[in-house]
C-alpha cells in the first residue's frame, strides 16, 4: 500500500493512510470480525471480480452467524468493489472486504458494525514453485465449538499459528488434520489428491467449503474426471500420485511433498496441471465455455 492507496468505509472512498476506527471495537479485542478474500483479474473488458456473487453471499451468511449487520445488497458491495479497484487503478488485485463491530467490550453482538474494502495486489500465493506442506500440529477446529462454513476473522488465528509452525520447519504451509485425525485442509486452502485417475477431496465439515473447491469439483466433473469427497487419512494422502491446492488466494497450486512425502507424478502430467490450465482461462475470460476446450 502507498501513501495514496484508497479505501472504501462505510460506503465512502478515502485514503488509507487517514482512516481510523476504535480501539475499543469488539473485533480488535475479541475477533469478532467477518472476511472475504477475492481475486479481480484483468480481462479484455477491464477487471473482472471472479465469483462475486459466491463470495459476498458466503459475506453475508459469516455476518449473519457473528450477529454483525450488514445491510448492503450483493449488488452494492460488487459495485463498490469496482470502485475501489477503479480509484486505485487496479486491474488485477485481491480485495479484502471486511465486516468489523463497533465498541462493545461485552461478549454480545455489537450493535454497530462497519464495512471495509480494501485491495491490493497480491501475485502467486506460493510463488512460481510447487508448495511444500508440513503437517501440523494444530488441528482445525472442532466444527462443534465454531460454524466452519463462516469466514470468521478469530477463527484464523489457528491458521496463524499453523502457518508460522510450517514456516519456522522451512515449508510453504501447513497441512491441518480435523479433529478426528483425518486431513482437513491448509492454512487457508482446500487440498485435493490423484490416485490412479481419481480425484479426492476431504468432505464439508470441518473444512471452509470453498469457493475455488467447489468451482474445481464441477470443472473436474464436467471432464468426465470422477471427484470423490470423504473422510481421509494421512496415509491416503501419502499414498497419492499427485496433490493440489484451492483457494482465491492460492488459486490452483500444485503440491510438490508433504513432509517426507514427495508425491511422484510430475504436476504437469497430473489431473491438477489440467484444472490449474483451464482455471486460468476461465479467470481471465469468464464467459469461457469451459465444456469447449
Ligand atoms: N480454507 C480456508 C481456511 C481458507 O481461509 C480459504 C480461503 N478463503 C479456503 C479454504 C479456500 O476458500 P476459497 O476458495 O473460497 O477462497
Amino acid at each position: 500500500m502507498s501513501k495514496n492507496t484508497k479505501l472504501m468505509l462505510d460506503g465512502k472512498m478515502q485514503k488509507a493512510s487517514g482512516a481510523r476506527t476504535s480501539l475499543l471495537s469488539q473485533s480488535l479485542h475479541y475477533g469478532v470480525a467477518v472476511f472475504e478474500g477475492i481475486r479481480a483479474y484483468k480481462t479484455d473488458g477491464g477487471p473482472h471480480l471472479f465469483q462475486a456473487e459466491a463470495h459476498f453471499t458466503r459475506l453475508k451468511y459469516s455476518a449473519e452467524v457473528m450477529g454483525l449487520d450488514l445491510s448492503y445488497t450483493i449488488d452494492e458491495m460488487v459495485g463498490m468493489s469496482y470502485q475501489v479497484l477503479h480509484e486505485n487503478k487496479y486491474l488485477d488485485a485481491y480485495i479484502r472486504p471486511l465486516v468489523f463491530a463497533g465498541t462493545e467490550m461485552r461478549l454480545v453482538p455489537s450493535n454497530e458494525s462497519h464495512l471495509l474494502i480494501l485491495a491490493w495486489r497480491w501475485n502467486a500465493y506460493y510463488g512460481d514453485k510447487l508448495a511444500r506442506l508440513r503437517t501440523s500440529s494444530f488441528r482445525r477446529p472442532d466444527p462443534r465449538s465454531l460454524d466452519l462454513n463462516a469466514k470468521i476473522s478469530g477463527h484464523y488465528v489457528n491458521s496463524v499459528m499453523a502457518t508460522a509452525e510450517a514456516k519456522k520447519h522451512g515449508f510453504d504451509d501447513s497441512l491441518q488434520l480435523d479433529c478426528q485425525g483425518f486431513v482437513a485442509e491448509a492454512s487457508a486452502a482446500n487440498i485435493f489428491f490423484e490416485k490412479d485417475g481419481v480425484l479426492y477431496t476431504p468432505a464439508e465439515g470441518n473444512i471452509l467449503p470453498g469457493i475455488t473447491r467447489k468451482t474445481v469439483i464441477e470443472m473436474a466433473r464436467e471432464l468426465g474426471i470422477k471427484v470423490e469427497e470423504g473422510n481421509y487419512s494421512l496415509e491416503d494422502l501419502q499414498q497419492a500420485d499427485a496433490c493440489f491446492l484451492t483457494g482465491t488466494a492460492a488459486e490452483v497450486a500444485g503440491v510438490e511433498c508433504v513432509d517426507e512425502t514427495v508425491f511422484p507424478m510430475t504436476w504437469e502430467d497430473s489431473i491438477g496441471y489440467l484444472l490449474y490450465c483451464r482455471y486460468r482461462k476461465l479467470v481471465i475470460h469468464p464467459d469461457f465455455e469451459r465444456t469447449i476446450i
